[in-house]
């Protein structure tokens, strides 16, 4: 028997993990609030610890946990960039995430937003509601024949490639790594960041964020843009400058942006605001613009994606019970 806290809890992760561990041995105790240096005695008396991407893993929870006597993170999600490795490491605490579920939920995430903005469908469905069956201010432009720039080609970023393919764009990819013969195969042709940024009507972000991709979005990527282009990340909000976002969206230089991630989206994302003031200037101003369409963090929200987290999650808690080796690629420290 493995006692496990996990923060975060939102009823359709304690749904799937309460499924994939029907007699895996594991003891769940669900908190709804988050992982913070505040928040971590409250995992007292279990032997791990499950969060999600908007917990606070930083040196002082970490030395927390570590005194609790935690043994184990396990991130359900794939992104770590929430989570001080070397002071997990320090305190030989060890980290698993899911390296790998549904890449086909966050793709076809990607390209809803992008067929919902460019269509103007949130806005029709608005207005039909009431009874408003103008469709002034409504026009969109064919994908077909126009020009997408993937920029990152690892499993999401692959999907969405062949999806747009499909949709008869022409796609562009630029990845440090690149993978010649799969773009030989998909008919997509690598090219430089500042080609990707010209010639795509499209561009979608499916790339981790690091120190090195942090504001890969801002004041001068964004200005190499075509005018009139539609910009989709649903990675990491950081990725993009927000303000330099905004500051382009006031030009009116581009044609839209689709959000599921948001720079500060911490303690924002995934709880219900309806009946407060929105302290967040940047997120409300964002939420004024007609072509600017946000989701909170939804890419993954699909029943396989949700049971491949919880079934990765739930075998590497029972790895640690039974001294095991975690999932292949889960191990972080
Ligand atoms: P992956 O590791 O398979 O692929 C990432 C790719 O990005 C790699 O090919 C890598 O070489 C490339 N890359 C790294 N730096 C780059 C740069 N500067 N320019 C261009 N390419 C670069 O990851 P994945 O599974 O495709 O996921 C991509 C990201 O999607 C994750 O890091 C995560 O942040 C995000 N994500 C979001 C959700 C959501 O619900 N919104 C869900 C899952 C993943």
């Amino acid at each position: 028997m493995i006692q496990t806290t996990v923060f975060d809890t939102k009823p359709y992760d304690r749904e799937a993990l309460l499924r994939a561990s029907e007699g895996a041995g594991i003891d769940w105790r669900f908190l709804e609030f988050r992982l913070t240096r505040d928040t971590a005695p409250l995992a007292a008396g279990t032997q791990a610890v499950c969060v999600f991407v908007n917990d606070q893993l930083d040196r002082p929870c970490l030395e927390e946990l570590g005194r609790q006597g935690i043994r184990l993170v396990a991130l359900r999600c794939t992104g770590f960039n929430n989570v001080d490795l070397d002071a997990a490491k320090e305190r030989g605490i060890t980290v698993t995430r899911v390296p790998v579920y549904s890449p086909h939920a966050v793709a076809e995430h990607a390209v809803a937003l992008l067929l919902t903005l460019n269509r103007r469908i949130h806005r029709a469905y608005n207005r039909v509601r009431e009874l408003n069956f103008s469709l002034n201010g409504l026009v969109g432009f064919d994908l077909h024949g126009k020009t997408a720039g993937i920029i990152g080609t690892g499993k999401i970023g692959r999907i969405v490639a062949q999806i747009l393919g499909g949709f008869g764009l022409t796609v562009l990819a630029h990845d440090p790594f690149p993978d010649p013969a799969w773009a030989a195969r998909q008919g997509v042709e690598y090219v430089d960041p500042g080609t990707l940024a010209t010639r795509s009507d499209v561009i979608s972000l499916h790339i981790p964020l690091t120190p090195e991709t942090r504001h890969i979005i801002r004041e001068e990527t964004l200005a190499a843009m075509k005018p009139g282009v539609i910009l989709v990340n649903v990675s990491r909000g950081a990725l993009v400058d927000t303000r330099a976002l905004i500051r382009a969206l006031k030009t009116g230089r581009l044609g839209g942006v689709a959000l599921d991630v948001y720079e500060e989206e911490e303690g924002i994302f995934f709880e219900d605001l309806s009946g407060q003031v929105l302290q967040d200037d940047e997120l409300a101003r964002l939420l004024t613009f007609p072509n600017v369409l946000i989701t909170s963090h939804q890419a993954f929200l699909t029943h396989e994606a949700l049971s491949d987290i919880a079934r990765t999650t739930v075998g590497n808690l029972q790895a640690l019970a039974e001294g095991r080796p975690f999932s292949a690629g889960s191990v972080l420290t």
